[in-house]
């Protein structure tokens, strides 16, 4: 992919409400130019809320928004899309469309409205589909597809957007292991400024540089996957025991899961079941 620079992403003192509930409250947060930045935290933390505030699906209640030092609530739906790409849960509006249409849809900021598809047009959609490994299913509808291989056409639709920051929603929560090793590799390597909810955190410490923790629409933690995956902060937001450890082949953490309650005996002594 032939890429825009990459943006720099501020989000200053980030409030959103709605019907009288609040889902963030005041939540700041930066990615550098090219950085890979995760959002973790449990169900219903906000996560995917922040992500809507930053690709301008919603508008936040206050705070701000920054591109690039400049106001994102200022940009034009175009100007946005010429920027910021989108890998959301799942795509409304494609009724009939085939994947092909669906991912070539990624062009349309680039080009004017009239405009057709040109052969450069088809060469990046036809790249990116067999870069997520969708050529096989791209002349079939949208629509009929599994959620692994939706998510595969989002990506590739995303990819051929060119943009400088790409917001992704749990871009893997549909895929197999060995899409989500790619997709999440192929997410690292683009030059593109890069916001991930993940909701698997050692997938999470693996491949992003930074990690902001939400609880309660507030940010708990943010820093290095070492500084903020530790066990007391894994406790206290999620409620889960848990052995940290450092990965030997890749120094990430590693995060094993203990059973509740503490009926296990650590180290797999005496009072472990079975
Ligand atoms: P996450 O992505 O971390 O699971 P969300 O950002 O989707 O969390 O949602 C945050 C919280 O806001 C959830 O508890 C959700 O039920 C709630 N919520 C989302 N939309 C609304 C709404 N329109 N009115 C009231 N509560 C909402």
């Amino acid at each position: 992919m032939s890429g825009r620079r990459p943006v720099e992403l501020a989000v200053e003192a980030v409030r959103y409400s709605v019907e009288g509930h609040t889902l963030l409250h005041g939540v700041d947060l930066a990615a550098r130019p090219g950085e890979t930045v995760g959002v973790v935290g449990p169900n219903g933390s906000g996560k995917t809320t922040l992500l809507r505030c930053v690709y301008g699906a919603l508008r936040p209640t206050a705070g701000r928004v920054l591109l690039d030092g400049a106001d994102a609530a200022g940009l034009g739906a175009k100007d946005r899309a010429r920027r910021v790409a989108v890998v959301p849960q799942d795509a409304a509006g494609t009724f009939g469309l085939t994947v092909r249409e669906v991912v070539a849809m990624g062009r349309s900021p680039h080009k004017r409205f009239w405009e057709q598809d040109g052969p450069d047009d088809v060469r990046r959609v036809a790249e990116a589909l067999e870069t997520v490994g969708a050529g096989d299913f791209a002349d079939r509808p949208y629509d009929g597809l599994s959620g692994g291989e939706r998510q595969r056409a989002l990506v590739a639709r995303a990819l051929v957007q060119d943009p400088g920051l790409l917001a992704l929603d749990e871009p893997t929560n549909h895929l197999d292991i060995r899409y989500q090793l790619e997709v999440l590799g192929l997410v690292r390597a683009l030059p593109a400024t890069a916001l991930l909810v993940l909701h698997d955190l050692n997938l999470a410490a693996s491949y992003c540089d930074r990690l902001y923790v939400l609880s309660g629409g507030r940010v708990a933690a943010s820093g290095t996957p070492a500084q903020v995956l530790t066990e007391e902060l894994l406790a206290e937001v999620y409620g889960v025991r848990t052995r940290v450890t450092t990965h030997p082949a890749t120094a990430a953490p590693n995060i094993v899961y203990l059973p509740p309650g503490g009926h296990r005996a650590e180290g797999g002594g005496p009072g472990r079941a079975g």
